[in-house]
């Protein structure tokens, strides 16, 4: 595992050092097949495939911070204040991207942006932000329902992989009658008809 340009001034082995410092050995794991599903789809989808590789490796790396440093930060920083109405599955994107710029200091927008929109999606998505979206949903150690039909759709059409999975995560949270976070909905309603 090497990544040609980190876009920080921490090399490859620096990036990795800190993300498995942040996470334990099955999210690490997690980050690496992401990492690598998400070359294949910038390669498929001709995109920079080192650059899709690294946002697909950091995509995850404030999944584990405790939730006090995520509430301090959502407090001090910038950040829309309903949010602490919230929890990590929603807080390790949208305010994951904080702790990626401060400890790895990655500052690049479109990975940043990628990252942001990894959990729920957006109603606008950039080709970054649908390869790190879907690279993280059809891993290969994923194994859901479904799973297999995901892959297939998502190798043949990107955007429709995008449609599919918020499809199958919004089935999913109202079965089990989770909270929806309004922006999974907004992208819900754009890419279900694409
Ligand atoms: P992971 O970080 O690799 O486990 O995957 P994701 O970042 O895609 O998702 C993290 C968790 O957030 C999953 O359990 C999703 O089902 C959940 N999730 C996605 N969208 C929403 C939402 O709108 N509301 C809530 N409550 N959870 C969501
Ligand atoms: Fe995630
Ligand atoms: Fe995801
Ligand atoms: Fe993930």
């Amino acid at each position: 595992l090497t990544f040609k340009k980190t876009y920080s001034p921490l090399s490859s082995d620096e990036i990795i050092a800190k993300e498995k410092a942040n996470m334990d050995k099955k999210r690490f794991e997690h980050c690496v097949r992401v990492s690598e599903t998400a070359r294949k789809l910038a390669k498929l989808n001709h995109y920079d495939e080192d650059k899709a590789a690294l946002a697909g490796f950091v995509h995850d790396y404030a999944k584990q911070v405790p939730v006090e440093e995520y509430c301090k930060v959502i407090k001090e920083q910038d950040f829309d204040k309903d949010l602490l109405n919230w929890n990590r599955a929603i807080w390790h994107g949208i305010v994951g991207t904080y702790f990626i710029e401060h400890d790895l200091k990655i500052r690049d927008p479109e990975i940043l942006t990628a990252v942001r929109r990894h959990t729920t999606g957006d109603t606008e998505m950039t080709m970054l932000d649908k390869i790190v979206f879907m690279a993280d949903f059809i891993e290969p150690g994923r194994d859901f329902p479904g799973v297999d039909e995901a892959r297939k759709i998502t190798y043949a059409n990107i955007d429709e992989g995008v449609g599919y999975q918020l499809a199958h995560t919004l089935e999913f949270l109202v079965e089990k009658r989770n909270r929806i976070y309004p922006r999974t909905i907004a992208a819900y309603n754009v890419w279900s008809t694409k």
